[in-house]
């Protein structure tokens, strides 16, 4: 694969439109979260998995009551970002996958080019 892969995994929470994150049961402190605070709209706060397997079976004792996503942590070779969401194709060689903000803003930068040289 083309992306740098950071082989850490986290548990995404769909959220209605969104993905929020699970954060854990426990905080950096060890003391128990409410159900409420187990989730967060920031990747920085989700519980990182670097084992499949652990994730899965964290996974499963969580309530059924939600829908949830594995998501793979990926970096973004250009603005060295972290992000989940399904990567964009960089334009510059058409093989780079690049976190999706940069994607959008090669996209501007093209079509300023273009609207220029016209
Ligand atoms: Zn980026």
């Amino acid at each position: 694969m083309s992306f740098i892969g950071i082989c850490e995994y986290v548990i995404g929470v769909i959220h209605d439109q969104d993905i929020w994150y699970y954060v854990g049961e426990t905080d950096s402190d060890g003391k128990k979260l409410k159900s409420k605070e187990r989730y967060s709209s920031f990747l920085v706060d989700a519980k990182r998995y670097d084992d499949e397997d652990v994730l899965r079976w964290e996974l499963e004792e969580l309530p059924k009551t939600m829908a949830y996503k594995i998501l793979e942590i990926q970096r973004c070779p250009k603005c060295k970002k972290e992000f989940t969401e399904h990567p964009a194709l960089s334009r510059e060689d058409n093989e780079t996958e690049i976190c999706p903000q940069c994607g959008v803003r090669e996209a501007v930068e093209a079509y300023e080019r273009y609207d220029k040289d016209s």
